[in-house]
């Protein structure tokens, strides 16, 4: 499992305090404890250290971008959680 980060473009808002720098991540691979040899197709997801948050991995990166920016904050979730999160997309879409 790989990850890729990039600044976020210019037209997505960061943080509400100044000095964060959250970070566009694609997430490529399995996480662990995944079935070998399924494949899992890569997810994206927005994640700031400073704050310790990130959104809701998906697959399209335009709904990462959405789930960063939607006001109820219900796809944001603690970045501690953020395997667990993977593990939860991977199972589904096998399941799927
Ligand atoms: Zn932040």
């Amino acid at each position: 499992m790989y990850q890729v980060a990039q600044p976020l473009p210019p037209s997505i808002p960061s943080c509400a305090e100044a000095g964060h720098h959250p970070h566009l991540v694609r997430t490529q691979g399995a996480p662990l404890r995944h079935h070998l040899g399924a494949p899992v197709v890569p997810t994206w997801h927005i994640e700031c250290c400073r704050c310790q948050v990130a959104t809701v991995p998906h697959p399209s990166r335009a709904i990462a971008e959405s789930r960063w920016t939607d006001p109820s904050g219900a796809y944001r979730i603690p970045l501690s959680q953020l395997r667990r999160a993977r593990e939860q997309f991977a199972a589904a879409a096998l399941a799927a």
